[in-house]
């Protein structure tokens, strides 16, 4: 697949001047709900309703969407809003039913995504639409596996394509559900900078407090859109109930968010120099989450080297990592004496802290 404008020709017809809004509940759970929520939301920035129909639960037991049924509601909530409408599919029979009930705009989950046989199988029974799709990425912060679905779906002549981003599976525990790494977001937006590119703040939180924040990040990376859930009762949602905001908190955050939105010459250098910032700034948060991941491991070297009686300082084992990292470092073009200075600085600080460990 090559970057080309077509990509975006579906976003581009909405003739949006703010990033393209799409919401609505994590599941639709009764007709009244779907109706009340999208009622509420055609007050807001919304162009798209969301909810779910099919709901892939990661441990059994939990609401697994209401099914076909649901379909009509939606069916029903575009006619009496004029929002659009998109739903997840996870197979090819659920594509068949979005088909039967016009549903606008298909998404890909993240556990679909994984798996390029239930993908390939999606792509044949999209063959050709002119109905939009969207790819989550996969659950694991892999590129190559989240483009691979978009590649099948683009050789299956589904050419009105976009991405969200929502976030990835860790098995630590993090202050996110699903670890953004932006970076690799970032990466793919770089290659393909005409396929549209959502933010799933939802998603990616788990918790409602920092969706605000997530959002204005991904409009400062210059991301094209939002996905974000949204009930008229989160906290008694049946499913992902911490991290749903009510309709009149969505239209809130979206008067709030700052969007660039300036043209000419003087515009464009601010957008780009604003986006490079903002990456770097993610960047440095990641550096900031190891050097503090590299401290955790040193104090646990601190506490083995008291329970055993050995010196804080081991200076065969420093030489050696320094060597091997400023071999490192010169493949990425990094000097010897800055590997040099940020390395004794690193050291020192661990010493430090095994220093505390090993005198309490
Ligand atoms: C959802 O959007 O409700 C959902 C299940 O998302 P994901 O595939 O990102 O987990
Ligand atoms: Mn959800």
């Amino acid at each position: 697949m090559e970057n080309k404008k077509e990509l975006r020709g579906w976003l581009d017809n909405f003739g949006l001047d703010h990033p393209l809004v799409i919401a609505g509940p994590c599941s639709a759970e009764t007709e009244a709900q779907v109706l009340k929520i999208a009622h509420a939301l055609k007050q807001t920035d919304t162009t798209v309703f969301r909810a779910g129909i099919w709901k892939p639960r990661t441990r059994p037991g939990n609401f697994e969407g209401v099914g076909a049924l649901g379909l009509k509601w939606m069916q029903k909530a575009k006619e009496e809003t004029g929002l659009l409408t998109t739903t997840e599919v996870a197979n090819a029979h659920h594509v068949d039913l979005a088909l039967k009930h016009d549903v606008d705009i298909l998404w890909i989950g993240a556990r679909t995504t994984v798996s390029p046989f239930v993908v390939q199988e999606i792509a044949e029974a999209l063959k050709g639409t002119q109905k939009t799709v969207l790819v989550k990425n996969p659950v694991n912060p892999d590129l190559a596996l989240w483009l691979g679905a978009v590649e099948r779906l683009y050789a299956a002549n589904v050419k009105n394509l976009g991405v969200i981003h929502r976030g990835f599976s860790t098995y630590e525990k993090t202050r996110y559900r699903n670890n953004p790494e932006w970076q690799l977001a970032v990466d793919l937006q770089n290659r393909f900078p005409d396929l549209p590119l959502i933010l799933d703040p939802s998603h990616i939180a788990g918790r409602r407090d920092i969706i605000f924040d997530l959002c204005q990040t991904a409009l400062d990376l210059n991301y094209d859109g939002l996905m974000i859930e949204t009930h008229y009762d989160p906290d008694n949602a049946w499913s992902d109930a911490a991290q749903q905001i009510t309709p009149q908190t969505l239209k809130k955050y979206t008067e709030d968010l700052r969007i660039r939105k300036e043209i000419g010459e003087a515009a464009e250098f601010k957008n780009k120099i604003n986006t490079l910032r903002t990456q770097i700034d993610v960047v440095d948060h990641q550096l900031i989450e190891m050097l503090g991941k590299r401290m955790q491991i040193a104090g646990d070297i601190g506490r083995l080297k008291k329970q055993y009686n050995v010196a804080v300082l081991q200076a065969k084992r420093w030489n050696e990592i320094l060597g091997k990292m400023i071999l490192q470092g010169e493949e990425k073009k990094l000097s010897e004496e800055f590997i040099l200075k940020v390395f004794k600085a690193i050291h020192q600080e661990s010493i430090n802290h095994q220093d505390k460990i090993v005198k309490r």
